[in-house]
């Protein structure tokens, strides 16, 4: 069964995500617990921790189907003591409130070398990042999101997920989610029926379909292997249908959240209904 949703807005607080999810007809949903543009906020009160476990359970959403998107502040591989100090501290925060929401995810963008350290020292500070958050969390996964590798960023390639992922203690509580936008524009084509199965082969072959948690689906405005990160609504960009119809009929992707960051949300729930319509 595929469960099809959008990063949807929690604006209000936390218990309105659901609300906002199943008004575009999703069965799966992506949000944020926190004001991702800032260091600090309050902690979820015990009011709007309960609203939104009561929201989730009367509409359907399973915590298993639900992906929390870290701050986009957060540099889990920054080259500073003080920044990969502070990002730490922010990231375990970001844990320990899906622990209190009852989640059982957090997806987050690996980090960044700044060209102050090299790319396999910055893949070696994430994993201890993740390893710290592990230990001081319970129940929670963190969720590597690959990226497009604009800038210095890190996760663009399958093999950084993997070496990554190898140097995590507790590997029953990491996982991958992979855009299908940042795939594409990080020089994985998807295009067709035999890049696809390339491409998957290939991920399987170096991370393993065994640690794929979910699915962020976006097109793309710019090209393939351009290495920016713009994403499109789907069909409207340079991957194109055939993607999403392959997607949606292939059962690697099942039971899993395939979450929507494309970038018209008005037309959300007409995304959604054509791609269950691809189901043959
Ligand atoms: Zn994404
Ligand atoms: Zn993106």
């Amino acid at each position: 069964m595929k469960y099809i949703g959008a990063h949807v807005s929690a604006g209000g607080g936390v218990e309105n995500a659901p609300l906002n999810a199943k008004a575009i007809g999703a069965k799966a949903f992506a949000l944020f617990t926190k004001n991702q543009k800032q260091w600090n906020a309050a902690p979820l009160t015990a009011a709007s921790i309960a609203a939104f476990k009561h929201n989730c359970d009367t509409h359907g959403f399973l915590p298993e189907m639900i992906l929390p998107h870290d701050s986009y502040l957060i540099n889990l591989g920054h080259p500073e003591e003080e920044g990969l100090n502070k990002s730490r501290e922010a990231f375990n925060d970001e844990m320990l409130r899906c622990e209190q929401l009852g989640l059982k995810m957090l997806n987050f963008h690996p980090g960044s070398h700044l060209n102050k350290i090299s790319p396999s020292e910055c893949l070696s500070r994430i994993a201890e990042s993740i390893n710290i958050a592990l230990r001081a969390t319970h129940g929670v996964s963190a969720v590597i999101e690959n990226t497009a590798g604009q800038g210095t960023n890190m996760g663009y390639a399958f093999e950084h997920l993997a070496e990554i992922i190898s140097q995590v203690d507790d590997k029953s509580r990491v996982g991958v989610c992979l855009d299908t936008c940042h795939t594409f524009t990080a020089g994985y084509d998807l295009r067709t029926k035999d890049v696809f199965d390339q491409t998957f082969s290939k991920f399987d072959e170096v991370v393993g379909f065994n640690y794929l948690r979910a699915i962020h689906l976006n097109d793309s405005k710019k090209e393939l292997a351009t290495r920016v990160d713009r994403h499109n609504s789907i069909g409207q960009g340079f991957i194109g249908m055939e993607l999403f119809e392959l997607i949606m009929n292939d059962s690697n992707f099942d039971q899993m959240p395939i979450i929507l960051e494309t970038p018209d949300d008005t037309i959300w729930a007409e995304e959604i209904r054509l791609l269950y319509s691809f189901i043959r």
